[in-house]
């Protein structure tokens, strides 16, 4: 790869991720509630299925978003996002790293030259 390719293969990644504010880090899972009396689904043990978003912290920490139905598809592209993006952001630090260290094989091979 030449310097002019990674830069614009930099270039191109960094306009992936111009529009950065749509996103959401977690994952997504299905859970069924269940009432303790009065309710005739809960009462066939059938209960209630609910979505809920988790998001894990430092220390083994979790929080729990619980989520309307109609929520769920929205979250769902916003988790893609989060990870297309932070893939986007792993690949434009490789790039630079190889920016980095042609920078210095090439100001390496100048001061032999001279
Ligand atoms: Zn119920």
């Amino acid at each position: 790869m030449t310097r002019s390719q990674a830069i614009r293969n930099r270039d191109k990644l960094a306009a992936k991720i111009a529009h950065v504010g749509d996103v959401l880090r977690g994952s997504l899972f299905q859970r069924t509630i269940h009432h303790s009396n009065g309710c005739p689904k809960c009462a066939r043990g059938e209960g209630h299925p609910l979505w809920v978003l988790n998001v894990g912290y430092p220390g083994a920490k979790t929080r729990q978003v619980s989520l309307r139905p109609e929520q769920v598809p929205g979250v769902r592209k916003a988790l893609d996002r989060y990870r297309e993006m932070k893939e986007t952001l792993e690949a434009i630090s490789e790039l630079n790293q190889f920016l980095l260290r042609l920078d210095r094989q090439e100001s390496k091979q100048r001061e032999q030259e001279s």
